[in-house]
């Protein structure tokens, strides 16, 4: 087992208690590194689930119902610190878990602590309205926490989207059962530690790791659930909207995209040229505002190749520890899905691809690779990979450009590069997705910028102020006094 774990993630913690799952079941936890068993996670099930939805029911109805707005947010803010303190020892702890270079699993715990100061600051400054209506009445909002919210994580990013989920979530008020994936559940166990040490009232955050299917599956049909937040794939987002949607409860949806940069002829490239590359390899390319499509103005279209492919030849893969460019994938089976991709790209031009040194037999590595030329309809232009994959197509006209970044499901993020203002705010307002970047990408991934897509992107907004509009519900208080 890791040595920097103080604690035994084969067990739930419920209740503030670290507890066996009923039945003693684990699973295997594996280094993507190197693809060796190194300890067991706890295999939670529905009867964990139960305890987990009674826990955070009685939080909500009792101590952590109570608290004050002020509180909270002093609550949210020393655990905020106290990640912060924790920076290191969570970054390494990530790295074995989930494969991620130590620098990108450093700024993860960064980000989950200021996603924590954040929250925590906006906990005492969410309030409702007065309403003019009628003679003799005085009308106002409450703005309420739902109760108990679900949250569902996946692998990819697990400190960054616990921090926009379970922030939001307690900032407000909600007592929260978190099921995080079952490739990556050590930094949310570790998490719900720390909220313990620096005081969340018991039952306030539960965690039961455990299989989708199992787990998961349990959670999103609980009956005592109010709210559930779910960030994963398009197949299981429309199980778990269809499982709530059977006790008419909301759901916010992060899915997947296919999201493209834009890149004008007039682009100052310089500047362009590290996110059109880092947009896609960062996280090994597993996450879900990618850029995947590079969709670039044809008299650019050679240059732009040639300086890519020399990106891509550059990039270095490695362990986790060695902290390289990229890391490994997540797990044997991503692995695979990648390498089906990286098939159907054949007879596809390649403008450049990452040589893999040597590395360890067992882990999960693909070579980062570039493909150019591509069709806007081929599978690589259309599906998320999330994988090191990405492609450049060529365009003509900006009403080609939008037509092209409109053509998938998807919707999440997009990328404009042009020095042309009446441009950039014409693009700004054609594209369809829940963020658009102008002369940039990802605009340093903000907390305070609200997240979210359209289309099979998902439903409902992270981030910001507006997740705080999400985990609430609003109440119109209408008084007659004459
Ligand atoms: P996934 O859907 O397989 O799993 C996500 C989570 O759902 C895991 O915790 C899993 O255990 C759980 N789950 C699986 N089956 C379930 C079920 N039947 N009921 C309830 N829960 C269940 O996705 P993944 O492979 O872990 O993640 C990759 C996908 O997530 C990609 O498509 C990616 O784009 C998307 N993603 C989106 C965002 C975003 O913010 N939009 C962020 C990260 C990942």
């Amino acid at each position: 087992m890791l040595q920097d774990l103080w604690f035994d993630p084969a067990k739930c913690l419920i209740g503030g208690e670290w507890v066996a799952p009923s039945g003693g079941a684990t699973l295997p936890l594996f280094d993507p590194s190197t693809g060796e068993e190194i300890g067991a996670i706890a295999r939670g099930g529905a009867a964990d689930i139960d305890a987990a939805v009674a826990s955070a029911t009685a939080a909500w109805q009792g101590a952590w119902g109570r608290t004050p707005a002020a509180e909270r947010g002093r609550i949210l803010t020393a655990l905020g610190r106290l990640v912060a303190e924790k920076v290191d020892v969570l970054a390494r702890i990530e790295a074995a878990d989930v494969g991620k270079p130590l620098k990108q699993a450093r700024a993860d715990a960064l980000a989950l602590a200021r996603y924590l100061e954040f929250y925590g600051g906006a906990a005492d400054k969410l309030h409702g309205d007065t309403i003019p209506y009628l003679d003799g009445y005085t009308v106002y909002t409450l703005r309420e926490p739902h109760g108990v919210t679900g949250h569902i994580v996946p692998w990819n990013y697990p400190m960054q989207i616990i921090g926009r989920s379970v922030g939001a979530a307690l900032a407000t008020g909600n007592a929260c059962v978190l099921k995080p994936a079952e490739d990556a559940c050590l930094t949310a166990l570790a998490f719900a530690d720390l909220a313990r040490q620096v005081g969340l009232p018991e039952g306030a955050l539960n965690v039961v790791p455990g299989l989708g299917s199992e787990a998961g599956a349990a959670l999103t049909a609980h009956p005592g659930v109010h709210h559930i937040s779910f960030t994963g794939s398009v197949a299981t987002g429309a199980m778990v909207q269809e499982a709530a949607a059977r006790n008419v409860v909301p759901v916010t949806l992060e899915l997947g995209g296919k999201s493209p940069q834009i890149v004008f002829e007039d682009a100052d490239l310089e500047a362009a040229l590290p996110f059109l590359v880092n947009a896609g390899i960062q996280n090994c390319g597993q996450t879900c505002s990618a850029s995947s499509r590079i969709l670039v103005q044809r008299k650019l279209y050679e240059q732009l190749a040639e300086f890519m492919g020399a990106r891509y030849a550059a990039l270095r893969v490695g362990r986790a520890v060695d902290d390289l460019d990229a890391g490994p994938l997540i797990s044997a089976k991503q692995k695979g899905l990648v390498e089906g991709f990286l098939a159907r790209g054949e007879g596809l031009e390649i403008a450049g691809q990452a040589q893999l040194g040597d590395l360890p037999d067992g882990g999960y590595y693909v070579a980062p690779t570039l493909f150019s030329g591509v069709a806007p309809d081929h599978t690589l232009a259309q599906d998320e990979v999330f994988g090191p994959v990405q492609v450049i197509i060529p365009f003509d006209d900006e009403a080609e450009a939008v037509q092209i970044a409109n053509g998938t499901d998807y919707g999440l993020v997009a990328g404009v590069w042009t020095r042309d203002g009446a441009r950039q705010m014409r693009m700004a307002k054609a594209i369809r997705a829940g963020q658009v970047f102008l002369n940039n990408y990802g605009a340093g991934g903000g907390v305070e910028l609200p997240f979210g897509g359209i289309g099979k992107s998902g439903h409902g907004r992270e981030k910001g102020f507006e997740a705080l509009y999400g985990f609430t519900t609003l109440k119109t208080v209408a008084a007659f006094h004459g």
